[in-house]
């Protein structure tokens, strides 16, 4: 195993430009990894807090518990957001979650109208600790095509 206090890719360290109330609320996301491991699931943990620290809600990782590979705690977070909270709320809250989120939860994020993320691990980090962790295969992706059909659709809903 890699001693993160000597691998050169466990660094930089983002810490000094994290508030003490930003460092609480980020350790009590490690917390809620911690808690996956101990339930078996992966170790990843998140929360939303409202802009004086409250704590919205929070998750872990439960894709094996749930067999979903889409349970993730952060794309789970910020689909209640987008349910739960309205547009000037969601953009006042901030999610902190143990690691930096994936490509799948970026994307939910960005939906979610969130206002900021704070992350602990960033993805190299994570992926220098436990390698499989970056060997997602590239999926090629064919298009665009059959755009006359395709946009009839689109066309018709924006029309409305
Ligand atoms: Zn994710």
């Amino acid at each position: 195993m890699t001693d993160p206090g000597t691998d050169p890719s466990l660094s930089p360290d983002s810490s000094a430009l994290l508030a003490p109330a930003d460092e609480d609320l980020l350790r009590r996301a490690i917390a809620l990894a911690a808690r996956a491991v101990e339930l078996g699931d992966a170790p990843y943990g998140s929360l939303l807090a409202g802009p004086d620290g409250t704590v919205l809600a929070e998750a872990h990782n439960t894709v094996r518990r749930d067999d979903d590979i889409t349970a993730h705690p952060e794309l789970k977070l910020a689909r209640w957001a987008a349910r739960e909270l309205d547009a000037p709320t969601a953009a006042r809250t901030t999610m902190y979650t143990s690691c930096e989120p994936c490509g799948m939860c970026g994307g939910g994020i960005v939906r979610s109208g969130l206002g900021r993320v704070v992350y602990a691990l960033s993805t190299g980090q994570l992926v220098a600790l436990h390698p499989a962790s970056g060997a997602w295969p590239v999926v090629p992706r064919v298009g665009p095509a059959l755009l006359g059909e395709a946009r009839a659709p689109v066309e018709a809903y924006y029309r409305r």
